[in-house]
């Protein structure tokens, strides 16, 4: 697959699911921007590799994203790839969860989502073609207890994506969501020493309870998901547009 000449964007590709779908766009020849709050983390990365590039971004920021979009494309180029996969995952009862938590996860997981698609097709000059792609989750097509805003926002994702392939239908732009099961990455570490505490287990025991909402039983890799993500930018995905690509491990 050959990328070379393009310039991607992958929102949070200092981490996780992102880092590793930049470092395959990068390798596939792509100028890719990478973005995140943590700057040292972004410029690590970036060390790694010549076509990475750092940029400090919130998505949560309006100002922020559409500058930040405005300036790399004047650098490197109209964003013809764009990964919006920048997210959080907190979880709590819905009895317990304030509105300030609610508000917290639409903001980052959905504004962000919008704010960073909206930016990335700006910079596109008429008649380029371009592959949007969001992150959602198995959560954005079935309901997930104790995450209720993250559900919300990840349904809000499709929503978004299926109302942008309708939009621009009959233009040579895409616009898919990725929706993973749990991957290993820092989101479900993060969540490790709670269930440890809660059920009494040792870390293997805690990361085989989070597993378990996989179908499969078994925690997904992240290069499942830059699997999918990379031929979702391939040309033989050309007219595939306004779909929930599920990896999971199994039906959701
Ligand atoms: P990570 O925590 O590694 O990645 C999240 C990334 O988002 C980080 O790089 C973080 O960077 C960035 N981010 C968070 N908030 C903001 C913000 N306000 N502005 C800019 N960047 C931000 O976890 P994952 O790789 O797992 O998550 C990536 C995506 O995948 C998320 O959307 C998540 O919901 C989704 N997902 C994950 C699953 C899993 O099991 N891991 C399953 C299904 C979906 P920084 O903190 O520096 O800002």
């Amino acid at each position: 697959m050959e990328h070379t000449g393009k310039h991607a964007l992958v929102t949070g590709g200092g981490t996780g699911i992102g880092h590793d779908i930049a470092v395959a766009l990068a390798n596939a020849g792509a100028e890719v921007t990478i973005t995140g709050r943590r700057l040292d983390v972004l410029n690590d990365v970036a060390a790694t590799h010549d076509r990475l590039h750092a940029l400090q971004m919130d998505v949560t920021d309006e100002a922020s994203v559409r500058d930040g979009v405005a300036t790399i494309s004047a650098l490197r180029g109209p964003i013809q790839i764009c990964v919006a996969n920048a997210g959080i995952a907190e979880g709590k009862a819905f009895s317990k969860t304030t509105l300030a938590d609610w508000r917290k996860t639409m903001t980052t997981n959905l504004d962000g989502v919008f704010l960073t698609l909206q930016a990335a097709l700006a910079t596109l000059p008429a008649d380029t073609p371009a592959r949007m792609i969001a992150v959602s989750s198995i959560a954005g097509v079935r309901g997930l207890k104790g995450a209720i805003p993250y559900t919300a926002t990840k349904h809000g994702v499709i929503g978004l994506i299926r109302g942008l392939s309708e939009e621009y239908m009959n233009t040579p732009i895409t616009f898919n969501a990725l929706c993973p099961g749990y991957v290993e990455t820092d989101i479900v570490r993060g969540q490790l020493p709670g269930l440890m505490r809660r059920f009494g287990v040792d870390e293997d025991g805690a990361r085989a309870l989070i597993a378990k909402g996989n179908r499969s039983g078994q925690l997904l890799e992240v290069d499942e998901v830059t699997a999918a993500a990379m031929w979702l930018c391939s040309d033989g995905a050309r007219s595939v547009n306004g779909q929930t690509i599920e990896i999971a491990g199994g039906q959701v």
